[in-house]
């Protein structure tokens, strides 16, 4: 049958060349099989009729039933409009037509009873329907209009040419009673048996016309768990291929770097930090390349964990990098290191855009030579021309800020293949993460140090101000430090300046010196002043660190225990979660205040509720992951991972998605190859796919 389904769409009765291109331009269709893969979004009940005294501004789709009782032309030229006015009873309201006017006139008579179906829409503060669906509402046409009817996503374009919802649908009828004799099963019955799931034929037609409730519902989960499936099947077979080389560098010692290190610790690790430095020695003893994305939420220690993983390169005569995102975080983790280093002999640098050239050139010698062991630093350590002279394990801190082809710079630099750490502060659900990021292995810190006190959240308005600097006033009074985080977007960047100084200069009126000191920091500062603002906070001698979000990545000042949160409408959920994990780190209470306007959106609302309510990022997450889609994640949109799916909803799906990736696993165990016959139809559709998914083991 693949034929037939890969003819081009042109050829399809009732579409032609001018329409084909449309459906191209538009909806990316150009063959059968894109067609017939082209769902209805949503479904309405056209046994169902609605009054037209129950319409209100929340309808969507509906069918109306009534006479009419006047039509007249109106408007000129471009506005020229044919106008059915509907009674049903309980009141009126008019059909307009721009199209097909001539046609229209012929069809509606005065006094006749129609089917109306559309979407109401407020014209001179009345409602109206613009070209709905007609039809007389004879007992026969009234028996055929059946239950359920799919509504396809349309564009303005499309709809102007003719091509509405009811057209498009009645070319998916058309193309349905050309092919779905011939289209073929894909997915091997013992799958369809075993997960209770309908077959393709009975699938595609019910998920286009459905017969009933039950027999969409089954269509639905029958493609779902396909789409899925298969995305997780082809996922596994990457990462099966890249496991299954030799090309990782063997880091069999533990020796006096680790061990120095470890015993140079201030507390033991958690359970979490050990667990997972386990995952990581068995990976870098296995030969292969490690490939792993470490969750996190906020404070729990993952900096620790690639110190130690670096430590282990170390010992085995390798070198090893740790990126951080911004200058900020990457001083901060070469100066958190050294209280680590006695007695390990371990020679660390930093590189930044802002190392100056004599110190720069030291640090490629050092890191060509391999006297330096261990190199922190910002994206600058990919730009520049460093060569490492055995490049052993690349830690990605925040990997969100990297782009895919940025890391990809990184790995020609040494002449060995270096494992690869990616860690994430940003925790999504198990599979989930499995999917957006490839083929990486995942492991997760899901346990803070002990000793943490949980963050009191809490929202105020621009009326509580005074009460804010109150309550930072004895917090100050009491030794503690205060952040105010300021949004930085770059589209309103100018702005956001603006707001910041005003905010900055009000702050240093409220708290003036000597009394108080507060420092600022934002990414219009020379770097000197940014670095001598931000030293005065975490040494301590600043009471008050003003910002831009900047900080959100990782500044550890365990001192701090109040983060005040200027415009917090304005930050995602996942970015707010980030800058409340600056406090709660040292032995007080924090505190996490979100300021806002008085009058907030709904979604805006939800967001701060809930951060009100729960401190656990996993949950804001998923969270998250409902309100925005998957799509919209922070990091996924940059990671250059498009899939996209027909049909399922990574976030709303992910039970299926689970499930899928489980007998995806099972499968794969018992025949790696796909080559057993019961899997032959695996092995050919696997390979007809199209999923545009970045080969991580490619980059690496
Ligand atoms: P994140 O995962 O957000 O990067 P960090 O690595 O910055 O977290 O760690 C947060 C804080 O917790 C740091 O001050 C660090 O020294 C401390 N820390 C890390 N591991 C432990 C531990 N096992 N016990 C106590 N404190 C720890
Ligand atoms: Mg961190």
């Amino acid at each position: 049958m693949g034929r037939v389904l890969d003819s081009e769409i042109k050829f399809l009765t009732g579409v032609g060349p001018r329409r084909a291109e449309l459906l191209q331009k538009e909806l990316g269709i150009s063959t059968f099989r894109d067609m017939l893969y082209t769902f209805p979004f949503r479904y309405v009940d056209r046994s169902k009729f609605y009054s037209v005294r129950e319409i209100d501004s929340t309808s969507a789709y509906i069918q109306l039933r009534g006479r009419i009782v006047a039509m007249q032309m109106m408007g000129e030229q471009k506005a020229r409009r044919l106008v059915a006015t509907l009674d049903d009873g309980t009141g009126r309201i008019d059909l307009v037509f721009f199209q097909g006017i001539k046609w229209m006139q012929d069809k509606l008579q005065t006094g006749k009873e129609y089917v109306a179906f559309g979407k109401p829409s407020v014209f001179n503060q009345e409602y109206n329907m613009v070209h709905p669906e007609v039809d007389e509402a004879t007992p026969e046409r009234l028996a055929t209009l059946g239950t359920l009817s799919g509504i396809y996503s349309s564009t303005e374009k499309l709809r102007n040419s003719g091509l509405g919802n009811k057209v498009f649908s009645k070319l998916e009828a058309t193309l349905l009673s050309k092919v779905l004799d011939s289209v073929e099963e894909t997915l091997p019955q013992y799958i369809l048996d075993s997960k209770h799931l309908c077959g393709i034929k009975s699938a595609l037609k019910n998920i286009h016309f459905p017969e009933n409730v039950q027999a969409l519902v089954k269509a639905q989960e029958r493609l779902k768990f396909e789409e899925l499936f298969y995305l997780e099947l082809s996922l596994l077979k990457q990462k099966l291929v890249r496991t299954s080389g030799s090309d990782g560098v063997v880091l069999k010692q533990i020796g006096n770097a680790f061990n120095r290190t470890y015993a140079n610790l201030p507390f033991p690790l958690t359970g979490a930090q050990k667990r997972v430095l386990h995952e990581i020695r068995a990976d870098v003893l296995s030969g292969r390349q490690m490939n792993r994305l470490l969750q996190g939420d906020v404070g729990s220690g993952k900096t620790l964990v690639a110190i130690l993983a670096a430590m282990m390169a170390v010992d085995n005569g390798y070198q090893a990098c740790i990126m951080a995102p911004t200058e900020v975080l990457a001083n901060q983790h070469y100066n958190g290191i050294f209280k680590y280093l006695e007695g390990t002999g371990v020679e660390v640098a930093l590189l930044t855009g802002n190392t100056k050239a004599a110190e720069r050139r030291r640090i490629h010698a050092g890191l060509e030579d391999g006297s330096i062991n261990i190199i922190f630093g910002t994206h600058a350590l990919i730009e520049d021309t460093v060569q490492f002279k055995n490049l052993g394990l690349a830690v990605i801190d925040e990997q969100h800020r990297f782009g895919v082809e940025q890391r990809s710079r990184l790995w020609s630099k040494s002449a060995v293949t270096p494992h690869i750490l990616v860690m994430t502060a940003t925790p999504i659900p198990r599979t989930l993460a499995m999917t957006l990021y490839g083929d990486l292995d995942v492991s997760v810190l899901d346990e803070l140090p002990p000793g943490r006190k949980p963050i009191q959240t809490v929202h105020w308005t621009e009326s509580q101000r005074g009460k804010l600097y109150e309550f930072m006033r004895r917090q100050i009074k009491a030794g503690r430090q205060v952040f105010i985080v300021y949004p930085l977007i770059k589209e309103s960047e100018k702005m956001d300046y603006k707001n910041l100084e005003e905010g900055y200069m009000a702050i240093t009126e409220e708290f003036q010196a000597p009394e108080f000191c507060t420092a600022v920091v934002h990414g219009r500062q020379k770097p000197e002043n940014k670095a001598f603002d931000m030293d005065l906070f975490v040494r301590g001698k600043a009471h008050i660190l003003v910002a831009t979000s900047v900080i959100e990545v990782g500044v550890d000042v365990p001192n701090a225990s109040v983060m005040v949160i200027e415009s917090a409408e304005r930050f995602g959920l996942s970015q707010l979660h980030q800058l409340r994990g600056r406090v709660g780190r040292g032995a007080e209470k924090s505190y996490c205040i979100l300021m806002t306007g008085y009058k907030l959106s709904d979604e805006s609302r939800k967001r701060i509720d809930l951060m009100c309510q729960t401190n656990d990022g996993f949950e804001l997450a998923e969270a998250d992951l409902r309100m925005r889609g998957p799509g919209d994640f922070e990091g996924t949109r940059q990671s250059g991972l498009a899939i996209d799916l027909h049909i399922a909803d990574l976030a709303k799906d992910s039970p299926v998605l689970s499930q899928a990736r489980a007998l995806g696993e099972e499968i794969l165990a018992e025949d790696p190859q796909l080559q057993s016959p019961r899997n032959a139809l695996l092995a050919r559709h696997l390979k007809e796919m199209r999923f545009e998914i970045k080969d991580y083991s490619r980059i690496s």
